[in-house]
């Protein structure tokens, strides 16, 4: 294959007590899965047709980065969430990540109907530390919590996703198309919020690598 420039490199994430690595083909983002934040943003959290929208794979960040605040927000906000990784025989493994948001120009889409891609999906939108195998964790009851500065300001536990990890990969699959390399954010509990220039984020879930990142 002779192409007309360089194809860039496939994007991928550490594997935990692993030498190999994840290569990403999609991302995939589930919204409003714990009552308490659609409650929080103002919603009914009757159980409706789940949401989804997507990240570029180019959007990914990894762990213990350094991240530019980026540009055209003035209302950057921070989401914890479980990450499901799929491998070639389903659920391949876990990772804790950051669905960042550019929440005011997320608030102007909503009120004009209008995409959610320039809220969701720009450079370093996608925080995800390594993967941790499916064989090595039990994620079912696992707590789930973000530290903003030290203070704790999102705690839940993964048995409160309204749409379970299976229910969303089976919607995907039928609706969509799941593969391996696929990532899915499964949602985010209460308690979202501003992050500034200067700001730590560190993000826990019960038996994952924590997530550990500094915006600058
Ligand atoms: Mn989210």
């Amino acid at each position: 294959m002779k192409y007309a420039f360089k194809p860039i490199a496939p994007v991928t994430l550490p594997i935990v007590n692993s030498n190999e690595n994840f290569p990403i083909r999609r991302i995939y983002c589930v919204g409003k899965n714990y009552a308490d934040h659609i409650i929080e943003m103002g919603g009914n959290s009757k159980r409706n047709e789940p949401v989804f929208f997507t990240k570029s794979p180019q959007a990914l960040i990894k762990n213990y980065s350094k991240i530019p605040y980026p540009r055209n927000t003035t209302n950057l906000h921070y989401e914890v969430e479980l990450v499901v990784a799929i491998g070639p025989n389903g659920v391949f493994g876990y990772s804790v990540g950051l669905d960042m948001t550019r929440r005011n120009v997320q608030k102007i889409a909503k009120d004009k109907g209008g995409p959610w891609t320039r809220a969701k999906d720009f450079p370093n939108s996608a925080i995800c530390s390594d993967i941790t195998l499916i064989n090595q964790v039990e994620i079912q009851n696992a707590e789930i919590k973000l530290f903003k500065n030290n203070k704790i300001v999102q705690k839940s536990n993964i048995s409160k996703l309204i749409w379970s990890i299976n229910e969303i990969m089976s919607y995907l699959e039928n609706d969509m198309d799941l593969k391996p390399g696929d990532l899915i954010y499964t949602g985010t509990p209460a308690g979202v919020g501003p992050v500034l220039p200067g700001d730590t984020l560190l993000g826990q879930i019960d038996g994952l690598e924590t997530i550990n990142v500094k915006f600058i």
